[in-house]
């Protein structure tokens, strides 16, 4: 698509003038030394021996991601890494960023998002034509929107510009959450086992952290299976050859059981989900990611803006009210059932920032509090392969920290109202 095409012209001019920029300024510095062997993103500075500066961050309480709650907590960050995290000692008296009355937690995680889908000029979704230079703007805004809003890492499923976002984002060029892309999204149709294998390699040799399937249709068209389950099997079968997990757009039962037995790794929505669909997740301990507080609701909320675009028609948004008071009943089944749940809004135009409302969400609909953040928090890296990375507040793990007031164990809300983001050590927001 032309917009596209343009969006990636834009990246690539402003990586050369930053380059070009960044060689003028080395160039003017008379030989300074220049810090050497630290990782990129460094925040607040250097000592002047060039080692990263020691930061520490206090908060009435401090959230691990796996369910611990270090009262009066301190996190010690030194260059894009934690050091230390632990009850504040007697002889800590200042600190970089002495938070008062906040929690301290991860920097979230949304496993799935679109940060391509912008309203145009027009206000509307994907009609009408758009100036030079407003994909670049919209996606700019989505992804910088998304870090501020508290997430430090969210997948994207679907766009092969993605690729260069990431690259930008992971440049430092663009502000945006660490960027895990599908680059492609596979909708079977009538192509054969043999070509979808295919398919994934080439998604694979392209660059992708993960591939994306559909084996229902949307919600607006019914959400049932849609695909054969050799298909499903190919596509899920030549991922886990190619190292790569599966991420399955399944709305009915028979999606969903047909996605589990072909070996696929996470089921995303699920609004049809039964009890059997729910004991085949459980058997084979997959992930299991239904978006129940932002995607629709945000549709419905901007009904003006997408309405004419493809199915976003008069019964297109009759399916998806009448599936709003589903979702919560849904969702009970599948905690009660003590499915490994990430957390994944499907995020797109409009929804962008709003992360947080999916948390929210899930708690109004029963789940605790701190399994709800560690959904979003080290459940959500694990479901990435990042569990040793991301999602944890601990010694080794990337700086990515946030901060809300007040306590979200208690009022799950206040994730809304992030105050402080720290990603790879670097703070964005204070
Ligand atoms: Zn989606």
């Amino acid at each position: 698509m032309k917009h596209e095409y343009m969006f990636s012209i834009w990246v690539l001019s402003l990586m050369t003038v930053l380059l070009v920029l960044t060689t003028q300024i080395a160039g003017q510095g008379g030989g300074t030394p220049q810090a050497t062997g630290a990782p990129r993103g460094q925040a607040g500075g250097r000592g002047q021996r060039g080692a990263p500066v020691i930061i520490t961050i206090h908060a009435a309480r401090v959230l691990d991601g796996k369910g611990n709650v270090i009262p009066d907590g301190v996190v010690t960050v030194q260059g894009n890494r934690i050091t230390a995290v632990g009850r504040r000692t007697a002889d800590m008296t200042s600190f970089t960023y002495d938070l008062g009355d906040s929690t301290v937690l991860p920097g979230m995680i949304d496993v799935h998002v679109h940060l391509n889908w912008y309203f145009g000029e027009n206000g509307k979704y994907g009609q009408g034509t758009n100036p030079a230079g407003w994909v670049a703007k919209a996606v700019q805004e989505n992804a910088s929107s998304t870090l501020m809003g508290g997430f430090t890492t969210v997948q994207s499923l679907g766009w092969a510009q993605d690729k260069q976002l990431r690259d930008a984002i992971a440049a430092g060029l663009i502000v945006g959450p660490r960027l895990l892309s599908s680059l492609d999204q596979i909708q079977p149709g009538n192509y054969t086992p043999e070509e979808l294998r295919e398919r994934v390699r080439r998604d694979k040799a392209n660059g992708a952290d993960v591939i994306k399937l559909f084996a229902s249709g949307s919600i607006r068209d019914g959400g049932k299976m849609n695909v054969k389950p050799e298909q499903i099997e190919a596509v899920c079968g030549e991922a886990k050859v190619q190292g790569l997990r599966t991420l399955v757009h399944a709305h009915d039962p028979a999606s969903i059981i047909a996605s589990v037995n072909a070996g696929c790794s996470q089921i995303e929505h699920g609004l049809f989900a039964n009890d059997e669909a729910i004991a085949a997740m459980k058997k084979a301990n997959v992930y299991f990611d239904p978006n129940i507080g932002l995607v629709l609701q945000n549709y419905i909320e901007n009904k003006d803006k997408y309405m004419g675009s493809g199915n976003f028609n008069a019964e297109g948004f009759g399916s998806m009210v009448k599936a709003l008071p589903l979702m919560p009943a849904m969702f009970k089944k599948a905690v009660a059932a003590g499915l490994r749940i990430p957390m994944g809004t499907d995020a797109v135009a409009g929804a962008h920032g709003q992360n947080a409302r999916e948390i929210i969400a899930r708690v109004a609909a029963g789940q605790k509090p701190m399994d709800a953040i560690m959904g979003a928090t080290s459940i959500a890296a694990e479901s990435l392969n990042l569990g040793t990375t991301i999602g944890t507040l601990a010694p080794n793990y990337e700086a990515d920290i946030v901060a809300v007031p007040g306590d979200p164990t208690k009022d799950i809300a206040v994730l809304r109202n992030v105050k402080f983001v720290m990603k790879g050590g670097q703070v964005y927001k204070k």
